[in-house]
């Protein structure tokens, strides 16, 4: 019995600190969208197949505690710096012993490989695809071509990296253009690991390409992306119509992206904000006491720690304009609304999501009805 109340009470405590401050359950946590599922994936990993440290059981073991819905290990196939110590000529290797320690689970394991050229046309990641091997080519264009064959949907990696463009910045060739204009590039990481590009979201934009952010890890997901201080490893959210690997590619090739990277969510504004907007919600609001002041209860039932910038002409009695509304929690902000009112609007912008070279979202929150309730106490 005494057992019993110290688990509860221990998983009070976790509670207590996941909505406060940090997080604890280390799932990555974003609610669905309406018509779809938000599927939570990293499609650019690597095990000692490549160059990555680790064997592929601790990758699907990773994911499993990131709460992830699927995952490639995407070896690189002309680079094999373990290859004296582990033979291994079948290039669908990492896939295959990850898959079997997938097991049952609901994780879904997609084969596929990154085609690792120099600049141009650089690093390209072939996803969903059936055989590495035939891939796996001397001539970029033939490697392309094979993947195409195979139905892959191929994505452009750090095209920013500073290993292959000192600037930082990305040199969008002619090589890499006819790739994109012969549908042989699907999509572009607009992150990678620790890095970010306004260009790639640019280039994103201007041709039609799936948005991706990836964790490209080698070595450990808890060290690199710092899990225990509350960090998250970068994702791919996909809206996707079910959890089979069929939609999930098709919705790749629909561009139904938001990429999660160190608390942001970046992407189409069609698609960022129908999740930002499932993910924030006004849940109540009233007047206090006999005051003019409306207490609005701003409820997050994300993972993001949204930083909002109040952009409608109402000031707050709690606030300056910049709100900060923390993962899984109720904020609550008081609003100076001169009278009662039966509907006022609040508009934000979303300063911790991006849809643009330097453009974030706005979302709007229509209060109805704090007229006709008096909020006695308050948290703020
Ligand atoms: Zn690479
Ligand atoms: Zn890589």
């Amino acid at each position: 019995m005494r057992k019993i109340i110290c688990i509860l009470n221990l998983t009070f405590i976790i509670n207590l600190h996941g909505r406060n401050n940090i997080d604890l359950n280390r799932r990555i946590d974003f609610p669905n969208v309406k018509g779809f599922i938000t599927m939570v994936c990293d499609f650019h990993t690597h095990s000692v197949f490549s160059d990555g440290s680790v064997w592929p059981d601790i990758r699907i073991q990773e994911a499993q505690k990131d709460g992830l819905d699927a995952i490639a290990i995407t070896e690189h196939l002309e680079y094999q710096p373990y290859k004296d110590d582990i033979p291994h000529p079948d290039r669908n290797r990492s896939y295959d012993l990850a898959k079997k320690y997938s097991g049952d689970s609901d994780l879904l394991v997609i084969n596929g490989a990154e085609i690792t050229k120099s600049m141009p046309p650089g690093h390209s990641n072939a996803i969903f695809i059936n055989d590495a091997n035939p891939i796996f080519n001397e001539d970029y264009i033939k490697s392309f071509a094979e993947a195409k064959k195979q139905d892959a949907f191929i994505f452009w990696n750090h095209p920013f990296w500073i290993g292959q463009s000192k600037d930082g910045l990305i040199n969008l060739s002619k090589m890499n253009q006819d790739l994109i204009d012969k549908e042989m590039l699907h999509g572009i990481e607009v992150t990678n690991d620790l890095t970010y590009s306004d260009e790639a979201i640019q280039i994103a934009i201007d041709n039609n390409l799936t948005f991706i952010g990836t964790s490209d890890v080698h070595g450990l997901v808890d060290w690199q992306y710092k899990i225990p201080e509350g960090g998250h490893r970068p994702v791919t959210l996909v809206l996707s119509k079910n959890r089979t690997a069929k939609e999930l590619k098709k919705a790749l090739f629909a561009g139904r992206t938001i990429v999660w990277y160190n608390n942001l969510l970046i992407g189409l504004e069609k698609w960022v904000k129908p999740l930002i907007e499932s993910s924030m919600f006004v849940e109540s609001s009233g007047y206090y006491r006999k005051t003019h002041v409306a207490v609005v209860n701003i409820r997050n039932n994300s993972d993001a720690r949204f930083i909002l910038k109040n952009t409608s002409s109402l000031t707050f009695y709690t606030n300056s304009d910049l709100i900060e509304v923390q993962p899984h929690s109720i904020k609550q902000i008081g609003v100076k609304t001169g009278e009662k009112l039966s509907k006022f609007e609040l508009t934000f912008e979303v300063l911790n999501s991006v849809i643009g070279l330097k453009k974030h979202p706005e979302i709007k929150f229509i209060i109805k009805g704090a007229n006709n309730n008096t909020i006695q106490d308050v948290i703020f």
